[in-house]
């Protein structure tokens, strides 16, 4: 079977999923485990686990890893798993005796949509944002996916679109990130009924904790107050997209994560605004920004294709 099946591998902060993928991307099988994540041992023999569940032995693996990773395949610094300074690749090679590529978690995701997912029309470029609890980033140019002189490249979350605004997770001010993740949206949601720019009846008010998700579903109920927090995350997440296409000309931008549980109440705000700071915008088009379409089978997909691509 070789060159006809692989698997892919995602390692996330909570969970590890797992799927024997054929060379369309289809998804043959699939397996899941939580993710030993405070130890590195325990990851790599996780994984290993993973590959006998799913039959694979001999077959060429392939893993995105939420971090930042080396294009050795070490995990650079992983701030919510015990990877920082492992070499993932090497390890995991010589526990399993097969073809192993490691990459970041986002970057695996991103060139799934590329080849099989929402962008699998374009015909080289793509941008992909990942709105969830953070902000991740892909990007494909000529082809290829782009990872930077040292695998760091597409940190799309840490674009500065408001100098001194929020405090980002990372530790500067205005990130994307800080405005335009699900995070983001339940700080926004906060800070509206703290100015008290939320009217009585809202449900807002009765929430129990404002979160992305919590404030998603009062604005598909209706909610006026839900829905302005929507739309101005949406303008930021727009902001964020305008810069991107300016930057980098792509055919297509995909938007993915658990925030896209909003939709078109986040992403059309996001395109008219992303209208509004394109360049030269009497005389071009936004690219299309659309919704990712493999959800969780994204980084999967994307880590079994780079793995028989490899
Ligand atoms: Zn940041």
């Amino acid at each position: 079977v070789t060159g006809t099946e692989a698997l892919g591998i995602d390692i996330g902060g909570t969970k590890l999923a797992a799927g024997r993928v054929d060379a369309d991307g289809t998804v043959l099988a699939r397996a899941r485990r939580d993710t030993p994540a405070s130890d590195a041992g325990a990851i790599v023999a996780a994984v290993a686990d993973l590959v006998d569940d799913l039959g694979g032995a001999e077959l060429p693996v392939g893993v995105g890893a939420a971090g930042l990773v080396g294009p050795d395949g070490e995990v650079r610094y992983a701030p919510n798993l015990a990877l920082t300074g492992v070499p993932l690749r090497r390890q995991l090679a010589d526990r399993l005796g097969s073809r192993v590529v490691v990459d970041n978690d986002a970057n695996v995701a991103a060139w799934g949509e590329f080849r099989c997912g929402a962008a699998r029309d374009a015909g080289a470029s793509m941008v992909m944002l990942t709105i969830g609890t953070g902000v991740g980033g892909g990007l494909v140019l000529d082809g290829r996916l782009v990872r930077g002189a040292g695998g760091l490249a597409a940190e799309f979350g840490h674009m500065v679109v408001s100098a001194g605004g929020p405090r980002c997770g990372c530790g500067n001010l205005g990130c994307l990130e800080a405005l335009a993740s699900g995070t983001a949206i339940g700080r926004t949601a906060a800070a509206a009924v703290a100015a008290g720019r939320v009217p009585a009846g809202s449900s807002l008010h009765d929430l129990p904790a404002l979160t992305g998700k919590s404030v998603t579903t009062a604005a598909e109920a209706g909610d006026e107050a839900a829905l302005a927090v929507l739309a101005e995350v949406g303008r930021w997440l727009g902001v964020g997209i305008a810069s991107l296409v300016n930057a980098l000309d792509p055919e297509v931008v995909v938007i993915g994560g658990g925030a896209m549980q909003a939709g078109e109440l986040l992403l059309a705000p996001a395109r008219a605004a992303a209208e509004e700071h394109l360049l030269g915008r009497l005389h071009r088009a936004l690219p299309p920004v659309v919704p990712a379409e493999l959800g969780d089978d994204a980084g999967v997909v994307g880590a079994a294709l780079l793995a028989l691509a490899a």
